[in-house]
């Protein structure tokens, strides 16, 4: 099934067009990637998704519900990993587990979800006391409960060493391979060519490219 569709999505603020005319899909089962240089219209793209910024023209849906007017209906099927996420300084890792494992109303394990990111030996300690790469492994097990759909994440292996970059990839592959839609947004090629099975390139709010990576080096 179609996860996203974006069909001729723009955004245009005073002086700036982030998006123009954007049209995508994005399928069950496969890992596409957004890339494109920062201020290429990314972070746009996934606030219309999520309804937290509205388009000047087009439309974009969530397994054919529209974002803004029925998207609602499709926000349970979607886990997000935000740019910019916030963790709770005072609770611990199994805390933030447990609450998401209860606003999503699912019935996951937290010890299981903290032992799939890496940081079981963790779980009891406060998040003020985890690296970056811990927060980003926490962030991303909150938004595995629940067994989304579809995955949005931004930028989830920026900033991690080669090894926590590449956990993470495994574990998006067992995501995709279960049959979750992963939407990966970055902009650092090698990060995306390391794992997605089909790439859009954005570039000052327009799609330039969209295709296989193997599609893609041929064109290049
Ligand atoms: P990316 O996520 O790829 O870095 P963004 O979507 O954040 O790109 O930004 C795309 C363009 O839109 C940039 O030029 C940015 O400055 C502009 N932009 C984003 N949000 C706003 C806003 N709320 N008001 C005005 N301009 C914005
Ligand atoms: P990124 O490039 O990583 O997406 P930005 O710094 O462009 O991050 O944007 C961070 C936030 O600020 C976003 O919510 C974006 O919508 C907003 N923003 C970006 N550019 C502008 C701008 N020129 N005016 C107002 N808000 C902006």
């Amino acid at each position: 099934m179609t996860a996203i569709s974006a069909d001729g999505l723009s955004k245009r603020y005073a002086t700036v067009t982030a998006l123009d005319r954007v049209s995508l899909s994005v399928e069950e089962g496969e890992i596409f990637g957004f890339l494109g240089p920062n201020g290429a219209g990314k972070s746009t793209f996934i606030n219309i998704l999520l309804d937290f910024a509205r388009p000047t023209d087009g439309s974009a849906a969530l397994f054919g519900n529209d974002c803004q007017a029925e998207g609602v209906a499709a926000r349970g099927r979607v886990g997000v990993l935000p740019e910019g996420y916030s963790v709770f300084d005072r609770l611990t890792g199994r805390q933030h587990v447990e609450y998401a494992v209860r606003s999503k109303d699912a019935d996951d394990e937290p010890v299981e979800i903290l032992d799939r990111v890496g940081i079981l030996d963790a779980a009891e300690r406060q998040a003020s006391d985890y690296s970056k790469g811990m927060k980003q492994r926490l962030v991303l097990g909150m938004a595995l409960v629940g067994e989304p759909d579809l995955l949005i994440l931004d930028e989830p292996t920026t900033g991690l060493d080669p090894n926590g970059a590449a956990e993470i990839r495994s574990i998006l592959r067992e995501e995709r391979d279960r049959g979750a839609a992963i939407f990966f947004s970055s902009h650092i090629l090698e990060q995306v060519e390391a794992i997605c099975d089909r790439v859009a390139i954005l570039q000052d709010g327009e799609l330039v490219a969209v295709d296989t990576i193997d599609g893609l080096r041929q064109s290049i």
